[in-house]
């Protein structure tokens, strides 16, 4: 009797959005070694402070949804020591007692901060953004953390090179509020968001995503690549049946809360080229405060007024711009498919994965000193230096 032969496993690619589509934006070639070797980077300390930072948030949005009025805003912050022994007597909404839990989760997994001074400015910043944006954020969750997914059709050019008519996209959405208009006009968020949402709608969902970053230049690749990265959420919850709209998505930058010396001498800088988005209004003690200072004083004190339009940023998720974010991330998806095609046939990496990581990106990259195309050669025509030993 003849038997069935198997047939080939069914598969359909999975792009996760920020762990493959903005990776990849940031940088292929960095992209495709990270990705092909599965090992961490050696030296993580972006991925800890933003792992740190929406740890923070999300389990103080825990607490608060369990005691709710009974722990008023602002929560003190009292941070251990590094190495050592957690203070006595310190309340469970602490945001040092939120820390700890964080730091231990994620000391498990291998990731530890690069630096106590990086350390005290991720504790600066979360406790910044629990005080300031939480009574207006967390009254309006009614999901954190939230794993959406779906498919698309594999555009046709990487159809050609690919595998497979269809690809999966993914993301976690880190809050998703739902929102009745009317209930909710007072709210802060609300407020900002209604510029953008249809009028028409009653109920909607806020689509909130958390970066611990300061707000990019609106002439710079990741300002659309974050709208993008909103737009598809949107794209993708609007998919799912039973779901309120997307009415619109808000990004929060967290470093906006307490920027650094650094932050705010690109801040200046931005504002002098134009590429500010948010500039303070002339005559305001903001105004004075950042057209007077000088790199290397202490941050000046900005209002909370003006942090806070600095780290809120709403997106539009109207169809159109969901069409033109989609269809990006589709471009992006053949480049990766079309990349991982010419790189099987040829044998050669560095070839077929473009090398475009900008200068940061570049400086903390564990493979400057193999790269072809560093940021620092492409800008000055100079050879990478020589590699330096681990210290
Ligand atoms: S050095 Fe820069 S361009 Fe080269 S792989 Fe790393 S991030 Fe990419």
């Amino acid at each position: 009797m003849p038997l069935n032969v198997r047939g080939i496993p069914f598969e359909v690619p999975s792009y996760s959005l920020t762990g493959d589509i903005l990776s990849y934006q940031r940088c292929g070639l960095q992209y495709r070694y990270y990705n092909g070797s599965s090992l961490p980077p050696s030296r993580p300390v972006q991925m800890w402070t933003g792992e740190f930072v929406h740890g923070v948030m999300e389990e103080a949005y825990r607490i608060w949804d369990l005691k709710r009025d009974q722990l008023p805003f602002p929560w003190s912050c009292e941070i251990t020591p590094w190495g050592k022994q957690a203070p006595p007597g310190r309340p469970e909404n602490d945001i040092g007692t939120l820390g700890d839990l964080v730091e231990a989760r994620l000391a498990a997994g291998g990731k530890i901060s690069r630096s106590d001074k990086a350390r005290m400015a991720a504790y600066r910043r979360a406790a910044a953004a629990v005080n300031e944006l939480g009574p207006h954020l967390f009254p309006l969750v009614t999901a954190a953390e939230e794993k959406i997914s779906g498919t698309r059709a594999m555009p046709p050019t990487a159809q050609r090179v690919g595998r497979g008519d269809r690809y999966e996209l993914t993301g976690v959405v880190d809050v998703i509020s739902s929102v009745r208009a009317r209930a909710h006009e007072g709210n802060e968020l609300v407020k900002l968001a209604s510029a953008v949402v249809d009028p028409g709608l009653e109920n909607f969902d806020l689509i909130v995503d958390y970066k611990a970053a300061r707000r990019p230049d609106q002439k710079s690749e990741y300002w659309t690549h974050h709208a993008w990265q909103v737009q598809t959420y949107a794209w993708l919850r609007n998919q799912a049946p039973g779901m309120a709209r997307v009415g619109a998505g808000i990004i929060v930058y967290v470093n906006e809360f307490a920027p650094s010396s650094s932050e705010l001498e690109e801040y200046v800088h931005e504002i002098r080229q134009g590429a500010a988005d948010v500039v303070p209004e002339p005559g305001s003690a903001d105004y004075y405060a950042i057209h007077r200072w000088q790199p290397g004083a202490a941050v000046p004190a900005l209002s909370l007024a003006f942090r806070m339009k600095r780290a809120i940023r709403v997106i539009d998720v109207t169809d159109a711009r969901i069409k033109d974010a989609v269809a990006a991330i589709d471009d992006v998806v053949t480049e990766i498919e079309a990349s991982a095609q010419a790189e099987f046939q040829s044998g050669s990496i560095p070839k077929h994965w473009k090398a475009c990581g900008d200068a940061a990106t570049c400086e903390a990259c564990d493979f400057k000193h193999t790269c072809p195309s560093p940021a620092q050669m492409r800008t000055t025509g100079k050879k990478a230096g020589p590699p330096v030993a681990p210290g």
